[in-house]
């Protein structure tokens, strides 16, 4: 079951849960009018982006996270991190989707920013990716299946479109019933 913005809950350690809701604690969350925004080209590759980079990995991993846009961290930047299968986790920077697949899958979605909140989103199958590195190097990627849907699910949040813009309006009213009254940050879970 494809989960584009988090890692199903498992067993986790005491440790690791602490780093989950500290993470999470820094991460956007609905409905915070920066998930809404337009965020902004990457012109200078230099060292605060690097800090960023890192910084958003980091917070992705902890808070199991399949990805992580720059709106998510309150950055109006177009930058995100993404977890492609079991390798390194990657930064794509001005990311643009060169070609989409015909074919297409709906599945369920989660989001960081949207705690406890599934919804069913229709996705292309696959998409040709071209985007920079955070050096400022060229990349062209392939991406199909899970990757694929994260990858659209990124991009989609650095153009201020969320989950719930993308899902039928059942599975929207039902997402809204949850995620209001907003919880206190990190209280809960
Ligand atoms: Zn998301």
């Amino acid at each position: 079951m494809a989960d584009a913005g988090q890692v199903l809950e498992e067993e986790r350690d005491p440790r690791e849960e602490a780093l989950r809701v500290a993470a999470l604690s820094q991460v956007r969350q609905y409905p915070d009018p920066v998930l809404k925004m337009q965020a902004r080209e990457v012109e200078s590759f230099d060292d605060d982006l690097q800090r960023l980079v890192e910084r958003m990995k980091r917070l992705m991993k902890d808070a199991y996270g399949l990805g992580l846009a720059g709106n998510q961290v309150g950055i109006l930047r177009r930058v995100f991190v993404f977890q492609p299968g079991e390798g390194d986790s990657l930064a794509l920077v001005n990311p643009r989707i060169l070609e989409r697949s015909d074919e297409s899958e709906t599945d369920q979605e989660g989001c960081l920013s949207m705690q406890g909140v599934r919804v069913p989103v229709e996705r292309a199958l696959s998409v040709t990716v071209e985007a920079n590195d955070p050096d400022g190097g060229e990349l062209r990627l392939e991406l199909t299946g899970l990757t694929a849907r994260v990858a659209q699910h990124e991009i989609d949040h650095l153009d201020g479109v969320l989950i719930l813009d993308r899902t039928d309006a059942d599975s929207r009213r039902e997402a809204l019933a949850v995620l209001r009254p907003q919880p206190v940050l990190g209280a809960s879970r």
